[in-house]
């Protein structure tokens, strides 16, 4: 939206899109709460019609990485790729946020080889096969929801008794008959088995909080989703953040502590993390980037 908003003043922005363009929305099944899709949509759909939008208002993508910044004096300095360096006059920042990983002893080992943190990248590989998913939130309940279609059987651990997700999901997860909800429980460790190159989950061990007893959870998958962490370490010493890495802006504005540098979207919005409030974010960054460019 920020594309949008400063395309259409005139300010000939320049997207960079990065590694995964459109973000977490790209991974998210259904969509039924941002406006403009009646019969709800999917992440990838919508992520495209606004990118089209973008571009149709005049916006230019650009496919890379930034890698370095310099917000130390105006014009700011951005590096692409490690090799093209951009000159703006004003930069936003709309990093968004990545999933987070449990980091749990064997879970590097099994990255891939059935353990994942996206349910509609590799749901696919799980069919009629048994898979869990970690977590309570929205991310963990529309997971489960999806795998329950392709899979035999899904697991929801959750570490407390009762989930943090919308009801609306909520009610649809504990009506689905493959799903069962592991209640009061934590995850402990990836089972699995490697022969040569080869790796396979065959399991889930898990622990109940109230109890302290041990089981293994049969499953072939194992799917985390217990929230996300912003991306925001390219900004470190230059732009505030928060001990959690979200950047600081002014409340209810987009202003960091950078003059003509501002932020949007998840990358400082530890709160609402909504496709629809970080949309807005970004509408309102282009509007005050516009009238930045006009006072100076
Ligand atoms: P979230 O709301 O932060 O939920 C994370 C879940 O993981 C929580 O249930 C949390 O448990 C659990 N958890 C966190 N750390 C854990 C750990 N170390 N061990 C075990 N469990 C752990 O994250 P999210 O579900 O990814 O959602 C992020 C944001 O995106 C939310 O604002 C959500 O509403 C939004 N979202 C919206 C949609 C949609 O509207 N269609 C879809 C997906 C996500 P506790 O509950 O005990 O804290």
């Amino acid at each position: 939206m920020a594309g949008i908003y400063t395309s259409r003043a005139d300010l000939k922005p320049l997207l960079i899109e990065g590694m995964q363009p459109g973000g977490q929305l790209t991974i998210t099944n259904e969509v039924e709460n941002f406006p403009g899709y009646p019969e709800g949509s999917t992440g990838p759909v919508i992520m495209d019609d606004i990118r089209q939008q973008a571009i149709h208002v005049g916006t230019e993508m650009r496919t890379g990485m930034v890698t370095k910044v310099d917000f130390s004096s105006r014009p700011f300095h951005c590096v692409v790729d490690g090799t093209d360096e951009i000159v703006a006059d004003t930069v936003i920042v709309a990093t968004g946020a990545n999933a987070r990983w449990l980091g749990l002893p064997s879970e590097q080992k099994f990255r891939g080889f059935g353990v994942s943190t996206c349910a509609t990248c590799d749901g696919n590989f799980f069919r009629k096969k048994n898979t869990v998913v970690i977590g309570g939130g929205d991310t963990a309940l529309e997971d489960a929801l999806y795998l329950a279609k392709l899979c035999t059987k899904v697991y929801i651990v959750h570490r407390r008794d009762q989930f943090r997700g919308t009801m609306a999901l909520q009610n649809q997860v504990l009506q689905t008959p493959n799903i069962e909800v592991v209640w009061n429980t934590v995850p402990v460790d990836i089972v699995g088995e490697q022969q040569g190159f080869i790796k396979k989950v065959t399991g889930l061990q898990v622990r109940n909080v109230k109890t302290g007893q041990e089981k293994t959870l049969a499953v072939d998958g194992v799917f985390e989703a217990i929230g996300v962490n912003p991306v925001s370490d390219l900004f470190k010493g230059q732009l505030d953040m928060n001990e959690q890495g979200y950047i600081i802006t002014r409340p209810g504005t987009p202003f960091t502590n950078v003059e003509g540098v501002f932020a949007a979207g998840d990358v400082q919005d530890p709160n609402y993390r909504q496709a629809i409030i970080a949309a807005a974010s970004g509408a309102i960054a282009g509007i005050e980037a516009s009238r930045f460019l006009m006072e100076n």
